[in-house]
């Protein structure tokens, strides 16, 4: 066909990446469903935001993403786009007999901050309810490994109740895809390190890995660098509000 006699042609345009093609860029132009750009719109998700324009494309790619970028850049949907589109265009319906496997786990520092992705993914994915489970401290454990029994696709945890659960065997990450790291910086200042080593050895090494940080100092260089394989870096400054 025409589209196979021209791979130079299709190789320019996918990796164009001006700032301009950048400013203009909707999540409408993005390689997803009808389905989630109609849903994004409706959630008020027009234009991406710097971090969102650099990350989504090359993360639907399946591409690893080394992100700096601070509070309020929009960190979010830069890893929930691309993780929905995943579990969307790759399901398997589950049945009684067989469950689907944890495919994607996002860890961060704190349970506000778990609770704050789980809301933007139901706000996203509305009848999916128990697709998606917090396993985090504060919280009940019965109740977390109750939802952990019906099989979501998800889990949004922070370190230390992930490595308890892994721990007492209460937990699988060995179908895990998509691994997001937020806040890196804050989970290392708590102390998360050890927690993060001993969930990240229970996950395929053949796996994708976004990993942001508001802070890229040489110490948490030399971490991150051996969880992420030939990352897109990506360097988003403060905003101005
Ligand atoms: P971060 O994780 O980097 O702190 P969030 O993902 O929490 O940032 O986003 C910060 C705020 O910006 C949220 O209120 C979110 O709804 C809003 N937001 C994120 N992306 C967009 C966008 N593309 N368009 C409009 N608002 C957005
Ligand atoms: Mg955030």
């Amino acid at each position: 066909t025409a589209i196979l006699d021209q791979p130079e042609t299709i190789q320019a345009a996918s990796t164009t990446n001006s700032t301009e093609a950048r400013q203009s860029m909707r999540f409408n132009d993005l390689n997803i469903s009808d389905s989630l750009k109609s849903r994004l719109t409706q959630a008020g998700f027009i234009t991406p935001t710097p971090v969102q324009a650099q990350a989504i494309p090359p993360a639907l790619e399946g591409a690893d993403v080394l992100a700096t970028a601070s509070t309020g850049t929009g960190k979010t949907l830069s890893f929930l786009v691309p993780i929905i589109e995943r579990l969307e265009a790759t399901s398997a319906p589950s049945t009684r007999a067989k469950r689907n496997p944890i495919r994607a786990l996002i860890l961060l520092p704190t349970r506000e901050l778990a609770m704050q992705v789980l809301e933007v993914y139901w706000k996203l994915v509305p009848h999916a309810k128990h697709d998606a489970v917090l396993v985090c401290g504060g919280l009940s454990e019965n109740t977390q490994l109750d939802q952990l029994d019906r099989g979501p696709r998800l889990v949004v945890a922070t370190p230390g109740r992930l490595e308890d659960f892994l721990r007492r065997r209460e937990i699988s990450i060995n179908a895990v895809e998509m691994c997001v790291l937020d806040e890196v910086d804050r989970m290392l200042d708590m102390g998360f390190l050890p927690a993060i080593r001993r969930i990240a050895a229970a996950i395929p090494r053949q796996r994708q890995t976004m990993c942001y940080s508001a802070t890229l100092d040489a110490n948490i260089q030399e971490i991150v660098r051996d969880y992420v394989r030939n990352p897109v870096r990506i360097e988003i400054g403060q905003t101005s509000k």
